[in-house]
């Protein structure tokens, strides 16, 4: 079956009202291969700017982070309900950054992914090594890893509502994007692992994208590589040539 491609843009804590403004209308304005899933995930504070200045078909807005209790006395969270409220169905789960500079482990996202999907929201599921981890030859059992204590939450049914973004920590913001030859292996390593530990279906339908320092110029021979799906885009999604990467597969 063949898997759409997906362009998630990473907003992280940047942008203003003005600028984030700009950014929905260049996508609204844009030519955009119809044949891509396009999700912006701006701050918090602007997700209901983004969902209300959108008008682009195929274009939707995604939460950076989200918690895994209804709403209550968790100062400081956003709950899948308020997401929904507000028009968002998609959350980006795992970042390297908030499982670095915050502490979240494996289990943590993966409870906070069981919950979303639980509660109609769909995640972009992020996972990647550490410089050091990859030199020491440890790249595959760390992804493998923070994979199982994904999968040991979710149901076959679940992975319908989850898209894998594979992002070595070391290529990102670094300007240091993977080879095509070291993303490749790595995404074909998680479809195997899909294969052999969920089912044939979900490593055949689940998209696999890259993180890390794409840009304009890197995305189109990345996007040729049988296992890339897509990308979760940061710096690059700020800039108008996110256009490029999202026309990357044309
Ligand atoms: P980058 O970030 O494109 O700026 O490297 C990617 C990400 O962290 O999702």
């Amino acid at each position: 079956m063949a898997r759409k491609f997906f362009v998630g843009g990473n907003f992280k804590m940047n942008g203003t009202k003005e600028s984030i403004k700009a950014i929905v209308k260049n996508l609204n304005e844009a030519q955009l291969d119809p044949n891509v899933e396009v999700v912006i995930a701006p701050p918090a504070l602007y997700l209901q700017l983004a969902v209300d200045s959108l008008t682009k078909e195929g274009v939707a807005v995604s939460a950076q982070n989200v918690y895994d209790k209804p709403n209550g006395a968790f100062t400081g969270e956003i709950s899948v309900s308020q997401l929904k409220d507000s028009g968002v169905h998609w959350t980006i789960l795992g970042h390297s950054e908030r499982r670095t500079l915050l502490g979240e482990s494996d289990e943590f996202v993966a409870s906070k992914s069981k919950y979303a999907i639980d509660n109609g929201i769909s995640v972009i599921w992020c996972c990647g090594e550490s410089l050091q981890e990859r030199e020491a030859g440890q790249t595959i059992a760390v992804i493998e890893k923070q994979l199982a204590a994904l999968a040991a939450k979710l149901t076959p049914e679940d992975w319908k509502s989850v898209v894998i973004a594979y992002e070595p920590i070391w290529a990102i913001g670094t300007g240091k994007v993977a080879t095509v030859e070291q993303a490749q292996e790595v995404h074909e390593a998680i479809r195997k692992w899909l294969a052999a530990n969920v089912n044939q279906t979900v490593a055949d339908e689940t998209r696999i994208l890259y993180g890390g320092s794409v840009n304009a110029k890197n995305c189109k021979d990345l996007a040729k590589q049988q296992d890339i799906d897509g990308f979760l885009v940061g710096g690059a999604s700020l800039k108008p040539e996110f256009v490029d990467i999202i026309n990357s597969n044309q």
